[in-house]
């Protein structure tokens, strides 16, 4: 069995789902899950769509949700013609796309009376939901047979809205109870990333991009023999190419370098994807929807020699420091109470540095959350703040690599392991 995952970009237009579904014909006999995101930008929508909400914006949020309605039903239109034999099939395939509407809808005529991080995930989770219900739709219309699954049924998670924590367990069950079944029937199972749901019944949400891990949680359930994640790049490259025009493929990665690279902010797949992957020794391949003939990158357990420098940076950084009131050295005690509020904050250091009687924390300009710190930390420390910085992350550096990017700024603070730099400049 194989695992796909199709990002949101490989199917939002109409030539581009018919593209999907090319591709996906292409490994007939196969068995394939097959996880997707939903359609394009529809996900930044949804978000505009429970701001509204949540500022009490009511008609605003339903004429922003109209727009999100329009937009999947117009493609339902162009991918499926109205069969006069079969009206009812028709009928069928929109009556689906309007549960999910209603579903939202309910919810927008309310007043906001929970959390806001409780509507996002009731809300944007829809998202999901139609652009694999026009996937599934489409398919089946063109002879591709395959089953459709509310995730929501076997994706079980704690109540932590928008970072949802996953039951391994239930979920575990789930999987092996009603999903591996399916394949007698069906060589194609279709089903949503990103979301899952409450022992209470209410959605909820992974954390952006978090389709690639729900990915690995099926190929890691199923003992899958590969993960694939379609996208609209030829493989996993060394930098951002908009950024680094000079970036390169990289055809072959270890998994422990794709952890590195994730956890210092490359946008290359979400740093959850590779532990379940890793723990069953499941290669994960990138491939280019765009011509899937392309071999793309395979990351796999073994190690891989002679990498370019990997440049990853992250801008709107801010420099905390955080100095002793009295003189004191930063010891124990102050140190874990500054970590219960990195806990409690939800916020994490990118790089930090200790000194005698001061310590420098660097992280990312979530104006709310730096907020919160400043002001807790400021009950044992005095705190200064600069912003606007530039983290610099290059693994595999070389001297020519750190003074090329580093050219004509001010460093403000760095570190240096044997494979990595990190250098924050002004
Ligand atoms: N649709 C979600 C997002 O845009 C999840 C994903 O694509 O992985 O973040
Ligand atoms: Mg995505």
């Amino acid at each position: 069995m194989k695992v796909f995952k199709f990002g949101g970009a490989s199917i939002n237009t109409v030539e581009r789902i018919t593209n999907t579904g090319n591709i996906i014909k292409s490994f007939k006999g196969e068995k394939i899950l097959i996880i997707i995101s939903a359609m394009g930008k529809t996900t930044n929508a949804l978000e505009k769509v429970v701001d509204a909400f949540f500022a009490g914006r009511k008609e605003d949020a339903l004429q922003l949700f109209e727009q999100v309605k329009e937009s999947h039903l117009s493609t339902l239109k162009y991918l499926i013609t109205v069969n006069p034999k079969d009206p009812a099939g028709w009928q069928q395939a929109e009556n689906q796309l309007k549960d999910f509407f209603t579903e939202v809808e309910w919810l927008l005529h309310d007043k906001p009376v929970r959390e806001y991080d409780y509507y996002y995930d009731q809300i944007v989770c829809c998202g999901e939901l139609l652009s694999t219900s026009l996937v599934s739709i489409y398919l089946n219309e063109v002879g591709v047979k395959n089953k459709w699954v509310d995730v929501r049924d076997i994706v079980r998670t704690d109540d932590n809205f928008r970072d949802a924590y996953i039951n391994w367990n239930y979920t575990q069950q789930k999987v092996k109870a009603d999903i591996e079944p399916l394949f007698t029937e069906f060589d194609i199972v279709i089903t949503q990333g990103f979301i899952g749901a409450t022992d209470e019944n209410e959605s909820t949400t992974l954390g952006r991009e978090g389709s690639d891990f729900s990915a690995a949680i099926f190929a890691n359930i199923l003992d899958a023999e590969s993960q694939t994640i379609w996208k609209d790049v030829e493989a996993v490259m060394s930098a951002d190419p908009k950024e680094f025009p000079d970036a390169e493929n990289i055809y072959a990665l270890s998994y422990r370098e794709v952890v590195e690279m994730a956890y210092y902010g490359a946008q290359v797949i979400h740093p959850k994807t590779i532990k379940p992957l890793e723990n069953k020794n499941i290669p994960l391949h990138v491939r280019c929807f765009l011509n899937p003939e392309l071999p793309g990158t395979i990351i796999s357990n073994k190690p891989v020699h002679n990498l370019p420098p990997v440049i990853v940076l992250k801008k709107d950084q801010v420099l905390m420091e955080l100095s002793s009131k009295d003189f004191s050295f930063v010891e124990e005690k102050p140190m874990s109470q500054l970590h219960e509020m990195f806990a409690a904050i939800k916020i994490r250091p990118n790089l930090s540095q200790n000194g005698a009687i001061s310590l420098l924390c660097c992280l990312d300009d979530k104006a709310e959350k730096i907020e919160k710190l400043a002001l807790a930390a400021s009950g044992i420390f005095d705190v200064q703040i600069e912003k606007n910085l530039t983290l610099l992350t290059i693994r595999h550096y070389t001297p020519e690599k750190i003074q090329e990017l580093t050219k004509g700024k001010t460093i403000v603070l760095e570190q240096k392991t044997t494979e990595t730099i990190q250098v924050l400049m002004r």
